[in-house]
């Protein structure tokens, strides 16, 4: 007997991330040595005093279910963390921790979406927002905001696509895959346009908080405008500014209602994050915070190096990201040239094809909503960087 799958799985996308990079491990088992910027993590581990608390954990017995909202020690040092680093007051009935911050953008709108509901998701965006929408029922309402607008969303253009059924604005900066980071004046132009929507709440999605370059910091609406906390959830995590992805911890701030109507919708999922992991989040959120700024400083490194290397392939054009740890070339100088073997490059799917053949695995643009670009992530070595770019530049020099 086969199984009848339910229709809105067989609807569903599967990670264009997580495919490419099962790509590169059977080329990899082929023999075939690819230069992978598909990589959407860190590339350094978890710092030692992290992984010790986490080893203290399990000796000490901390090994049981927690409850389902999260430790109330580990919700009180993220209270800590929103008000040393974002100055805003969150009390542990306002937090909420799950596996990962995608679990909590995923159970806020199983909680909140209603079918038809539209949620605004500026483009170029994280591949799995539109998905984890149309899961819950909702309708995913793309805004294209191009290299011109630095990848970000205006006030006129938010205005335009909020309508009597949106229930949700989804803001993720630092921006993956863009690396765009919202100022405060630019924070501020979206903050007057809600100001005139009571009816839509923001999610905003800070994972990459820490990553941020030439002094940019990452601001959140309710640091420019705190009478939004009333319908803005934040949410953040240990992945990628503590290097913690396979920990699977986040966690999210926002009304006390919908935190706890998340929460409901945990206990009867996962019941709780892992209690090891939790305590390590502790470890990390309250301990020296030196090997973040550091691992920040590796990264601008990276960014500059690849950025002067992929200045030099012909039909590439780059926009230099402020955070994150991605490049978002537009690739429109590539399109409808002819390749040595003869065929012509009509989208960013081909690029990033033809560039697979040269030994280079990035991703093209068309699954974050905004083509022709590619994502290639400098979460890397600098020797991979090296290699890599020099392929690309190669390849690049090798069109008609
Ligand atoms: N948001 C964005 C923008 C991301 O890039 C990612 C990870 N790729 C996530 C959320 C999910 O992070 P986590 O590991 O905390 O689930």
């Amino acid at each position: 007997m086969s199984f009848v799958l339910a229709e809105r799985v067989t609807r569903l996308k599967a990670s264009a991330s997580i495919e490419a990079q099962e790509k590169v491990v059977r080329l990899a088992a082929a023999g075939i040595k690819v230069v992978d910027f598909t990589i959407g993590e860190p590339c350094i581990d978890t710092a030692p005093h992290i992984v010790a608390a986490a080893i203290e954990a399990m000796k000490a017995g901390d090994t049981h279910y927690t409850p389902a909202w999260g430790k109330p020690a580990l919700r009180q040092a993220i209270s800590r963390k929103l008000e040393r680093d974002n100055h805003l007051q969150y009390g542990i009935d306002r937090i909420v921790v799950g596996c990962g911050a995608k679990q909590l953008i995923f159970e806020a709108f199983a909680a909140t979406l209603s079918e038809q509901d539209e949620v605004i998701i500026p483009a170029p965006h994280w591949v799995s927002y539109p998905e984890i929408v149309r899961l819950n029922g909702g309708k995913p309402i793309l805004v294209e905001c191009g290299e011109n607008v630095g990848f970000k969303l205006r006030g006129d253009g938010l205005e335009k696509a909020i309508t009597p059924r949106t229930r949700w604005l989804v803001l993720n900066s630092p921006n993956n895959p863009s690396g765009a980071v919202y100022s405060r004046d630019e924070m501020g132009e979206i903050a007057r346009v809600l100001a005139r929507h009571p009816h839509v709440g923001v999610m905003v999605d800070e994972i990459y908080e820490y990553l941020t370059f030439d002094g940019n910091v990452s601001l959140n609406p309710v640091q420019v405008d705190p009478s939004l906390a009333s319908r803005t959830l934040l949410v953040n995590g240990m992945s990628k500014g503590y290097a913690m992805t396979g920990w699977r911890i986040g966690y999210a701030a926002g009304p006390a209602a919908l935190i706890a109507a998340i929460a409901k919708l945990l206990g009867q999922s996962t019941s709780c994050a892992s209690s090891i992991s939790q305590t390590a989040a502790i470890a990390a959120l309250d301990g020296d915070q030196t090997h973040v700024r550091q691992a920040v400083r590796d990264y601008e490194q990276k960014r500059d190096r690849m950025m002067a290397l992929l200045g030099q392939a012909p039909g590439l054009r780059l926009t230099k990201p402020e955070g994150a740890f991605y490049l978002y070339p537009s690739v429109a100088g590539l399109i409808g040239r002819r390749t040595p073997a003869g065929k012509i490059l009509e989208t960013d799917t081909d690029v990033a094809m033809y560039l697979l053949d040269h030994g280079v695995a990035v991703l093209d643009g068309t699954p974050y909503g905004l083509s022709p670009y590619l994502r290639l992530s400098f979460a890397n070595s600098l020797e991979a960087i090296e290699e890599g770019c020099l392929r690309i530049v190669e390849a690049c020099k090798r069109l008609h």
